[in-house]
């Protein structure tokens, strides 16, 4: 007796441990068995595998900044697109390669030409080499990932890898060709899941059991600014094209407010057929090392603007002094450029440590450094209407891309909230923060003036982009609102300190161009985001006599 119940005692126990290997074996047969029903719906596994290039040809929209470039951080503020038109993504699958390809123009007013020079840009991959080119065939090896692709996007092999297998047919492709693996069959929100593994990482395709057709593919990428997002490709408008079913459009979405930041829309498949152009990276590129994160970050210089303010190049920051602590004004740049600034500002002056960060506003080309200040325990000094965007950005886990993004279990913000004038002042120094009025890039903005040197900080206020100066009267507006003069301004988008003269003449130089963007498509009948332009003061004379 007693030897038969330790015999069902170890059966049991060999029962409990070998539980969840019998349950993975079957979610991977069953994801197996389902991915050959979904292979079976949209055509056949014949027809699929005969799919040796696929091209995909239309247009779209993207969110700038993925959302962190809006008029402000309010989850309702509109969103600002830039369009896509040109757009062309294929797949060689023989040759393991693929590339997509659009042009880019923001539809909003931007200072700089590159935003409104609908550019071709190209992104890709060939075997094992990730890479992004411009019209002109240049074009620079990707690393594994990256948090600085175009516009401050996440990028990178991986990142390009994942996105080719967001299109169903290269997704149910690589399950039939063995280059990816189909694993845990689970069912979520009435759809079924299952995990799609490749070399480079994982993917998620999410199947409609109505049509057994896939429903979207999602998987996770590290971004600077918001930690760790899971981007979701949902396709819709499947049609029959030449014997398999593809989907007319997709879209996809993060997890950050659910924000939809690409669209896709479709003119035309093209498969196996002579239009496709051979996509194989130029040698110049296959040749390229897999680029390194730098090591260290140039020196600092830091310029005295001032008594007791400094400007810093690189970087754009500007550090004021206090009695016992230093304050510092923008915190943009990478991982290395943000904690280097901040290490600059911790020497500038013996025994005085950097406690505060000033935020202009919350662009993510401003806020990319904001982790690096969250580390290091800075308190966060922004216009309220920006708690609810920075509390994101400094909450945010990313637990798989810890080697890349700072805080990967999310930190904790101390916020101090500008609601009209917010005056530091001590026995040294006195320093006012103000709201910006009229200006139609931000809202939610703020600005700082020590009024005993005369000396305006500023971000995208004074010193925006000016290829196209379409915020020209902002400055002056804001003077004149608050009643300030100034001498000194230390910009954060101009790597040097200016005298108020220097800073009109610098905003002049471009209201002729924005000025003549805007007469050149009104006189087509195309007017334009930001056209005509606000302006009022006499310009002409504001331009430098040089
Ligand atoms: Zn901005
Ligand atoms: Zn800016």
């Amino acid at each position: 007796m007693k030897n038969t119940c330790l015999k069902f005692l170890r059966l049991l126990l060999c029962a409990v441990l070998l539980m969840p290997f019998t349950l993975f074996a079957q979610q991977d047969a069953d994801a197996a068995a389902l991915m050959a029903r979904v292979a079976e719906a949209m055509g056949g596994s014949e027809a699929i595998l005969g799919v040796h290039t696929l091209e995909a040809n239309g247009y779209g929209l993207e969110a700038y900044f993925w959302g962190g470039g809006n008029v402000t951080g309010d989850p309702m503020a509109p969103q600002k697109w830039a369009e896509n038109p040109g757009m062309s993504s294929i797949w060689d699958f023989d040759n393991d390669r693929y590339l997509t390809q659009y042009r880019h123009n923001f539809l909003f007013p931007f200072g700089g030409i590159f935003g409104h020079s609908f550019a071709l840009s190209g992104w890709g991959y060939d075997g094992n080499v990730g890479y992004t080119i411009t019209e002109n065939g240049n074009g620079q090896r990707l690393a594994n990932w990256s948090t600085a692709g175009a516009w401050f996007k996440p990028d990178g092999y991986a990142f390009r890898r994942l996105e080719a297998l967001s299109h169903p047919l290269a997704a149910v492709r690589a399950v039939l060709s063995g280059k990816a693996q189909a694993q845990n069959l689970r069912i979520e929100n009435d759809l079924q899941l299952v995990d799609l593994v490749i070399d480079a990482g994982r993917a998620t395709m999410a199947i409609d059991p109505a049509t057994s057709l896939p429903r979207f593919v999602r998987w996770s990428t590290p971004h600077q600014n918001l930690g760790q997002l899971v981007l979701t490709t949902t396709f819709a408008g499947y049609q029959d094209w030449d014997g398999v079913q593809l989907p007319f459009a997709w879209s996809s979405n993060i997890d950050w407010r659910d924000t939809q930041i690409q669209t896709r829309l479709l003119d035309a498949y093209y498969i196996n057929s002579d239009h496709t152009p051979a996509i194989g990276a130029p040698q110049s590129i296959l040749s390229q090392p897999l680029p390194q994160a730098p090591a260290s970050f140039p020196e600092i210089t830091a310029t005295e603007v001032a008594d007791g303010i400094w400007h810093f190049n690189p970087g754009g920051n500007t550090v004021v002094e206090f009695a016992d602590h230093l304050v510092m004004f923008e915190l943009g740049g990478d991982v290395l450029g943000a904690r280097a600034a901040i290490a600059r500002a911790n020497t500038l002056v013996p025994g005085k440590p950097l406690t505060h960060l000033m935020v202009s506003h919350h662009h993510f080309d401003h806020t990319r450094g904001f982790r690096a200040a969250i580390e290091a325990g800075l308190t966060i000094i922004s216009h309220r209407g920006n708690f609810g965007i920075l509390n994101d950005m400094a909450s945010r886990p990313a637990p798989n891309f810890g080697d890349m993004v700072l805080l990967p279990d999310g930190g904790r913000m101390d916020f101090m909230p500008v609601d009209g004038r917010l005056r530091l002042q001590d026995d040294t120094m006195t320093l006012d923060i103000y709201p910006v009025v009229k200006h139609n890039h931000m809202a939610n903005a703020i600005f700082a003036y020590a009024p005993d040197s005369q000396t305006f900080i500023e971000a995208d206020l004074a010193t925006p982009a000016n290829q196209f100066s379409f915020w020209a009267e902002a400055y002056e507006d804001n003077l004149e609102h608050y009643n300030l003069e100034v001498r000194m301004v230390s910009p954060n988008h101009v790597n040097r300190p200016m005298t108020h003269q220097e800073t009109l003449e610098w905003i002049a130089e471009g209201v002729p161009n924005a000025i003549a963007r805007c007469e050149e498509y009104d006189e087509r009948g195309r007017n334009l985001p930001g056209c005509p332009p606000y302006l009022f003061r006499n310009w002409n004379e504001r331009q430098s006599r040089e």
